[in-house]
């Protein structure tokens, strides 16, 4: 648990060198630990270090672990950062405060409903799948500006910025500089792209949100090894 709030100052320490670095300022970047898998404990230590937003890739285990968190401090802020399905939307509406990953008109209807029923209207993030892989979520980078003019128009939601996760083996820079390109010309100003391997690269191409799990909690056990156990 010490290691996590080690870890923390390190990688806060290596966003502003790279904020310092593109000629932004450091308070232009949000540090989103992403905590998936990881225990509430883990998370905890986190918060005790003075971080307060975080990301989950799972409704399920969201809920499982934020709400006792939350009383302890009201003042965190969970980002869902994985592919949400329509059956969850509720769920995910009630115990979330940033969406980042509207990928579909069907989901993105669901996500409006809601918000409107409840009045909870969360910032949301578009996912583009900039790689344009067929396994990855996202819409296609060429589908983006109807998409978005849809999710704004038409359906209302409070859209904020664009969200990528680049395919794993190619370099991440070209994703980024499209990632912006796309936001640029539809007057979006945040970009949630950037994960432990290449946060400082998404920084230099104008990243305001970076997602980082594994340089702050270590390695996630997968499901073989937890099973092993
Ligand atoms: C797990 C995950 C991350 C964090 O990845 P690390 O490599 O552990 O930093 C970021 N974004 C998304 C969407 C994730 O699912």
């Amino acid at each position: 648990m010490e290691a996590i709030s080690a870890n923390l100052a390190t990688v806060c320490g290596r966003i502003e060198a790279a904020a310092r670095a593109a000629g932004r300022p450091a308070e232009g970047v949000t540090l989103v630990a992403v905590s998936k898998t990881h225990p509430a404990d883990s998370v905890r230590a986190a918060l005790a270090a003075g971080q307060r937003v975080f990301g989950e890739n799972r409704v399920q285990e969201a809920i499982a672990k934020f709400p006792g968190l939350r009383r302890d401090y009201p003042d965190l802020k969970l980002h869902l950062i994985g592919p949400l399905q329509t059956n969850k939307v509720k769920d995910a509406v009630a115990h979330c405060d940033v969406i980042e990953t509207v990928d579909r008109a069907r989901l993105a209807e669901a996500l409006a409903r809601e918000m409107e029923k409840t009045g909870r209207r969360l910032p949301c993030f578009i996912e583009v799948n900039t790689g344009e892989e067929a396994q990855k979520a996202g819409v296609l980078p060429e589908a983006a500006d109807a998409f978005i003019a849809d999710c704004r128009g038409r359906l209302g939601l409070q859209i904020v910025g664009l969200m990528c996760i680049p395919p794993e083996h190619e370099e991440p820079a070209l994703h980024f500089a499209l990632l912006r390109e796309i936001a640029k010309r539809n007057r979006l100003d945040q970009l949630s792209m950037g994960m432990s391997a290449d946060f400082e690269t998404a920084i230099r191409f104008g990243a305001t949100h970076v997602r980082v799990g594994t340089a702050i909690f270590g390695a996630r056990q997968t499901a073989a090894a937890a099973a092993a156990k």
